[in-house]
């Protein structure tokens, strides 16, 4: 059983190019503009409130920003790993155990990446 939180971000990346990558813009600085993201956190006996996942999601999105600005190679997959990372070490550092994260972030209309379980 899933907690799921649904919520919004813009962002401003590029990545380097590569072997295989199509768009060549995307080597470009760009901005996304609200893009829907969902983050599921899992059941367990510890109550966890949608409002604290919320709280802790959305005090955290200005690190993803941070995280942006430092790095030249933020692919959809990197990006999704390393906010991943953050919101299950929070959820840990606020008492709420090891809990299984997935992320969902729809990048483009057409275009998202999902990661965990
Ligand atoms: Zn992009």
């Amino acid at each position: 059983m899933w907690l799921r939180y649904r919520s919004k971000i813009s962002f401003t990346h590029s990545i380097c190019d590569r072997d295989g990558l199509v768009d060549k813009n995307c080597k470009i600085q760009h901005i996304h503009k609200s893009c829907m993201f969902i983050v599921r956190v899992n059941v367990t006996k510890k109550f966890l409130d949608f409002k604290t996942i919320k709280k802790f999601v959305e005090e955290d999105k200005n690190m993803f920003a941070v995280y942006l600005k430092h790095t030249q190679d933020a692919t959809a997959e990197k990006m999704v790993k390393w906010w991943r990372t953050r919101i299950k070490s929070i959820l840990k550092a606020n008492g709420y155990g090891r809990r299984k994260v997935t992320i969902y972030l729809q990048e483009t209309s057409k275009y998202g990446v999902d990661i965990g379980e």
